[in-house]
């Protein structure tokens, strides 16, 4: 058994044009892909060769960085194609209220999601998350993840520049705005935060 590159919810072409067909196909079949193959390569014929996606990033996260680096991606791009979805939705129900108590609005959480991704510096992570109820905006830098953390993760957006530079160049305020605007998977969102409980990577 080995980790396997998560299959996309959607058609690659499914959410252009805000995030077109080529960047998704370049981002999974050869970025996604590659941290998959990085992590099986230093996991094979070890004792985490059968290990779950979440045990090998908790045990390599203070012993071992590379492999670290690459199981975190695989974790986290699988998280993000699953915050993702090829049809606007809006928060509703729990999701909302709790929205409305951390942020005041769904518009204002998403101007917050812009500013913070727009302002992070390099490489890295945006994330809503939820810790003791309360909803909050995170960053992480690098391969960094909110994974076995005390923050449940309830989406992501990657501010990585291989996220957004074949559609946008340098402007990530553009690929920022898209996004949030079209693809928010609210309902994954709002089913991580009724489950309480980390999503696990399918495989
Ligand atoms: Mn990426």
């Amino acid at each position: 058994m080995s980790i396997s590159l998560m299959p996309l919810p959607y058609a690659a072409d499914a959410l252009a044009p805000a995030i077109s067909a080529d960047t998704i196909a370049v981002h999974h079949g050869k970025h996604h892909k590659a941290y998959v193959d990085k992590t099986n390569a230093a996991i094979d014929g070890g004792p985490q060769a059968d290990a779950a996606l979440e045990a090998i990033v908790a045990s390599a996260r203070t012993s071992d960085q590379a492999l670290f680096n690459n199981a975190a991606q695989t974790w986290n791009h699988g998280f993000y194609w699953a915050s993702l979805a090829p049809k606007p939705s809006a928060p509703a129900g729990e999701l909302l209220a709790a929205i409305e108590r951390a942020f005041g609005s769904t518009a204002e959480l998403t101007e917050q999601l812009a500013a913070r991704g727009a302002g992070h510096f390099a490489s890295g992570w945006v994330w809503l998350a939820a810790k003791d109820g309360t909803l909050s905006i995170e960053e992480t830098h690098d391969a960094e993840t909110l994974v076995g953390t005390a923050a449940n993760p309830l989406l992501v957006i990657d501010v990585w520049e291989h996220a957004y530079y074949l559609d946008r160049k340098n402007v990530r305020p553009d690929y920022l705005k898209a996004v949030l605007d079209n693809l928010i998977n609210w309902q994954f969102a709002a089913e991580n935060l009724a489950r309480g409980t980390c999503w696990t990577y399918p495989g």
